[in-house]
C-alpha cells in the first residue's frame, strides 16, 4: 500500500526541506507546487508567466491553474507508490479538490503534518534563505559558499523572500491555508510537529509521527 503526506506550515517552517528528506528517504514522489511554477516560469510556459506577478506579490495562484496541476500530477504512474505534497492545498477549495483526486487514485493513507513555527522566526529565516538557481534545492542555513551542493549551481535569494514580500505572504497564510488546517484537524491523520527544533529534531519527530498517523489508518 502506498503513503501519501501533505506537508503544512507558513512559508518558511522547513516543509520544503523535510518534504524532500522524508521523500527521498522513502522512495515517494515529492511534489512542490512551488517548484513546479517557478520551473513552468523559466520553461517560458505562458500560464505559468502569467502566474508570476502574483508569485512575486506573494499572492496565491487561483484555485482552477493549481488544482489542475496538481491533479495532472498525481494521476500520473510515478505517484502511485505515494507522494509528499509541499505547497498544496493552500486553500479549502484545494483541500476539496484534493479530496477528490484521493478518491479516484485510492492507494494508501493521506497523513496531513503541520510544521509549526513562530512569526518572527520564520521572517528571520526567510531573510537569510538562499536556493539554487537551477535545480530549485535549498541551501543549507549555515552554507556560506555561492554554489549548490547538489549540483554546483548558483545559490540566490528568491524574489518573494525580501521582507514586505514575506509579510505579504504571512498574512495570506494566516487568511486563505490557516483554514485548510481546519478543514483537516479532526481526522485520526492529522499530526503537528514543532518546527522550530533542529531540522535533525524535526525529522526524527516527524518520521515517528507519519509512520504512526500511517498505522493507525490502515487498522
Ligand atoms: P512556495 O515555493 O510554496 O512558497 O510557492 C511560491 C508561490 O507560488 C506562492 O507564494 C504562490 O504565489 C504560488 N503557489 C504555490 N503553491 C500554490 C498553491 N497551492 N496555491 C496557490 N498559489 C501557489
Amino acid at each position: 500500500m502506498g503513503l501519501n503526506v501533505i506537508m503544512m506550515g507558513p512559508p518558511g517552517a522547513g516543509k520544503g526541506t523535510q518534504a524532500g528528506r522524508y521523500a527521498r528517504e522513502r522512495s515517494l514522489l515529492k511534489i512542490s507546487t512551488g517548484d513546479i511554477l517557478r520551473e513552468a516560469v523559466k520553461d517560458g510556459n505562458p500560464i505559468a508567466i502569467e502566474a508570476r506577478a502574483r508569485m512575486d506579490r506573494g499572492e496565491l495562484v487561483d484555485d482552477a491553474t493549481m488544482i489542475a496541476i496538481v491533479r495532472d500530477r498525481l494521476l500520473r504512474p510515478d505517484a502511485k507508490q505515494g507522494f509528499v505534497l509541499d505547497g498544496f492545498p493552500r486553500t479549502v477549495a484545494q483541500a476539496e479538490a484534493l479530496d477528490q483526486i484521493m478518491i479516484e487514485r485510492g492507494n494508501g493513507p493521506l497523513v496531513i503534518i503541520d510544521v509549526v513555527v513562530a512569526e518572527e522566526e520564520l521572517v528571520r529565516r526567510l531573510a537569510i534563505r538562499r536556493i539554487c538557481s537551477k535545480c530549485g534545492a535549498g541551501a543549507d542555513p549555515g552554507d556560506t559558499g555561492d554554489s549548490c551542493r547538489m549540483c554546483g549551481g548558483e545559490l540566490v535569494q528568491r524574489v518573494d523572500d525580501n521582507v514586505s514580500v514575506v509579510r505579504e505572504r504571512l498574512r495570506v497564510y494566516s487568511r486563505s491555508t490557516r483554514p485548510v488546517l481546519d478543514f483537516y484537524r479532526n481526522r485520526p491523520t492529522f499530526r503537528v510537529v514543532n518546527g522550530a527544533q533542529s531540522p535533525e529534531r524535526v525529522a526524527r519527530e516527524l518520521d515517528a509521527m507519519i509512520d504512526e498517523a500511517a498505522a493507525e489508518r490502515s487498522l
